[in-house]
């Protein structure tokens, strides 16, 4: 989806709604699909001392799967979409800063970005999660599972066989 800002550009015009909502379902990342519900992007382009700036919020519910037990977290989140805009080449490495070609805008490329970097390294459900039993598979949060079998190492348990066999 493109936005085109020429009449910000040109001053005809000093600001442009932005309300629509994005598609990144087919979105992989850490072999997830963070994205599965449609994003909202609400908020406006608009003209403050000859800058044109960018300034919006992406309203989504990050999906993803808990690092420790596996359940499956769906989480509201709201981030700003912020960026300065130009048609000329700054050469500025400022990823803040978005070079805007023929005067339009891809939205879809910005906010996908942005999306992607604003998704957190680990997932928890819960601060205190205590993950799964690697004996049972058991959820240790609520409490132990009463598996008595400590559980051996498949490579211990292979030298164990072989020294009962003798
Ligand atoms: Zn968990
Ligand atoms: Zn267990």
């Amino acid at each position: 989806m493109f936005l085109n800002l020429k009449q910000l550009f040109t001053g005809e015009r000093d600001s442009l709604p932005v309300d629509c909502t994005l598609d990144f379902s087919e979105l992989e990342y850490m072999n997830n699909h963070p994205f599965m519900h449609p994003v909202r992007v609400s908020g406006d382009v608009s003209v403050i001392a000859e800058v044109v700036t960018l300034d919006a919020v992406a309203d989504f519910i990050h999906d993803c799967k808990c690092d420790r037990c596996l359940a499956e977290i769906h989480k509201p989140v709201q981030i700003p979409i912020k960026h300065v805009l130009v048609t000329i080449d700054t050469q500025d490495n400022d990823n803040d800063i978005v070079l805007v070609k023929n005067y339009l805008l891809p939205l879809d490329d910005l906010v996908r970005e942005d999306l992607i970097l604003s998704l957190p390294s680990k997932n928890l459900c819960r601060e205190d999660c205590h993950g799964l039993c690697p004996g049972c598979g058991k959820e240790l949060t609520d409490g132990p599972c009463g598996c008595t079998s400590k559980t051996i190492d498949p490579r211990l348990e292979i030298l164990r066989q072989l020294t009962e066999s003798e």
